[in-house]
């Protein structure tokens, strides 16, 4: 592959500007199989800010991850020709035209044969995001480990914001229901009402309780069961405990463990997956170390190697 992660061997690891892995900065998806890309922005944010940071947080603390998945037993960097095209310019002040940007930028990396990896940014990015793959594949079918459900319908009478991105997306056939789970989910919520639109539309809840009782593996069977066809991963990093992941505008307790975010992204390795994003990660409120940032980079990487795994012809 063209494309390589510098070597750590010839140039230090906190060397050089930061690039996701240590990855060239190639702007042009031309010629790419998977391009990183940034979404600074936090416009939707309800509660405390600061996923704007996200990007070059993940992209700083991704600099110690080495090229070879032990576990998924893949060399990324081997089957597929993957580049950091840095950030996209998204309007800090306008969410509209943060989300026109993002689904023209997404659009044009899908038409150059590319898959997007998206670092946010709070999770109101992924409808963009999903705008532009819906455009060429067709709805998808969409694995998302969250807290929250975010398919609440408007907050302060607007329709757009990090709770309501998945409503929007059903709304607008960008996901079929029927290929929708939802992992993690906990929380205090407004009322068991929270819940009509997933039976209305066949939106499957795993709820934390589930994932701890039934265990891992019984979730990834579950995933691989109702995510077929073209089929999209969304992280909020809010999925995991606070006291795993600190660094996040939504905190609530009693969720995933890392490990556990760790081998249920690995699980998603014989998905046909289009693309995916990680979001939520704000650094002003991570802990020491910078855990938070740590975990988003790494399951970024393992992300990254589920998608090689489902590359069947090595280039
Ligand atoms: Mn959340
Ligand atoms: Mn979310």
């Amino acid at each position: 592959m063209t494309h390589q992660p510098r070597s750590s061997f010839q140039s230090p690891r906190f060397a050089q500007p930061a690039t996701f892995m240590r990855l060239p900065h190639v702007t042009d998806p031309k010629g790419l199989d998977v391009a990183i890309v940034g979404v600074p922005f936090d416009g939707g944010t309800s509660y405390r800010p600061g996923s704007r940071y996200g990007p070059r947080e993940i992209r700083n603390q991704s600099s110690l991850i080495r090229p070879y998945g032990f576990f998924q037993k893949v060399s990324p960097f081997d089957r597929l020709n993957v580049a950091d095209a840095g950030d996209i310019d998204a309007a800090p002040v306008s969410i509209e035209k943060c989300y026109e940007a993002v689904e023209a930028r997404i659009g044009d990396i899908a038409d150059a044969g590319a898959r997007p990896i998206v670092i946010g940014g709070d999770h109101s990015i992924s409808l963009p995001v999903l705008r532009a793959l819906a455009k060429r594949h067709g709805p998808v079918a969409l694995v998302q480990f969250d807290a929250h459900i975010d398919t609440w319908d408007e907050y302060f009478g607007g329709k757009y914001f990090h709770g309501t991105p998945f409503r929007r997306a059903i709304e607008e056939r960008l996901v079929d229901g029927r290929r929708f789970v939802q992992v993690g989910i906990r929380g205090p919520m407004f009322s068991e009402d929270d819940f009509d639109f997933h039976r209305e539309h066949g939106i499957t809840v795993i709820d934390i309780e589930r994932v701890k009782d039934r265990g891992v593996a019984w979730v990834v069977a579950e995933i691989r069961r109702i995510a077929t066809g073209p089929a999209y991963m969304t992280f909020d990093i809010d999925g995991v405990d606070p006291a795993f992941a600190p660094g996040t505008g939504t905190p609530e307790v009693g969720g995933l463990t890392s490990h556990e975010a760790q081998r249920l992204v690995r699980g998603l390795g014989a998905l046909s997956l289009v693309g995916g994003d990680i979001v939520e990660v704000s650094p002003l409120y991570d802990g020491p170390g910078q855990i938070t940032a740590v975990l988003a980079s790494n399951l970024m990487f393992e992300f990254l190697c589920a998608m090689a795994c489902g590359t069947t012809k090595p280039k």
